[in-house]
């Protein structure tokens, strides 16, 4: 049977996130900067010493904040992929400015040499336009999407579909979806926040028997499935977190899994 993969993820948002928030302050800011002066180290450390490849979405505006970190990232083999420039949403914005926002995060990354292969939208939400530009833009693959849990699919772009008509498929994207999903988000477990309240502050042994669950499950069912962790350096670099996943790695080398750049899978996939 062929092996399980597990693709480790990081949204290096940063400052980005916090500014996307309505009412924005300087101490938000300050626990995005968290993940560039903490979490970001021990996330590297920890994949240095487990010998484990990574894939990390930044978005332009932390790649400009916080070079010194991104290079880091690029320098121990990490691969770096697009994660829009500001982190807006791009459900609430218009054609033009998500464009705008899609090529201006390119070129971020193309001035520390980097020609992105994958694509996350920010808050995992999406416009009528940006699986479109997704394609356009050359990207191999995307990672936003909830249709599918262990296995990488081509999504559609133009379905149409209303409360009145039934769904109206539309055609197959070329590229791949590499599905992500909130049970197996960090922001969602862990990150507390005052207004708009988010409990957060969840026990890591809590997060850690769904992210193993998970994992056993599509290893006993699933034929070669991948599996995509989605966390951000700013809430999973804390100390009783990192424990979590390094806890989470151990298990995936127990049972066979190997580590993959979500760039790899969509080239191995072809
Ligand atoms: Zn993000």
């Amino acid at each position: 049977m062929p092996h399980s993969t597990v693709c480790l993820s990081f949204d290096f948002d940063a400052l980005s996130v916090w500014l996307a928030y309505d009412r924005v302050t300087p101490a938000m800011l300050n626990r995005g900067e968290y993940g560039a002066r903490v979490g970001v180290p021990r996330i590297l450390e920890l994949l240095r010493r487990r010998e484990v490849p990574a894939t990390f979405f930044v978005p332009g505006h932390t790649v400009e904040s916080f070079p010194d970190e991104t290079e880091s990232i690029l320098a121990a083999g990490h691969e770096l992929a697009h994660h829009s420039y500001a982190h807006v949403d791009p459900s609430g914005q218009s054609p033009e400015d998500e464009r705008a926002d899609m090529e201006r995060a390119l070129a971020a990354l193309e001035r520390i040499g980097v020609r992105p292969l994958g694509f996350r939208s920010p808050s995992a939400d999406l416009s009528a336009v940006t699986l479109e530009l997704v394609e356009e833009l050359g990207f191999l693959y995307d990672s936003s999407l909830m249709t599918d849990d262990y296995r990488p699919f081509r999504p559609r772009i133009g379905d149409r579909v209303s409360r009145d008509s039934p769904l109206e498929r539309g055609r197959e994207a070329r590229f791949w979806e590499l599905p992500m999903c909130f049970e197996l988000d960090d922001w969602v477990h862990f990150q507390f926040n005052f207004d708009p309240y988010r409990k957060g502050g969840a026990a890591p042994s809590h997060v850690l028997e769904i992210w193993r669950a998970e994992l056993d499950f599509m290893d006993a069912n699933v034929e070669g499935g991948v599996l995509t962790y989605c966390m951000h350096p700013q809430v999973i670099g804390r100390g009783h977190r990192i424990t979590m996943l390094d806890q989470l790695i151990g298990h995936c080398l127990d049972v066979g899994a190997r580590f993959e750049r979500m760039g790899d899978v969509a080239q191995r996939l072809g």
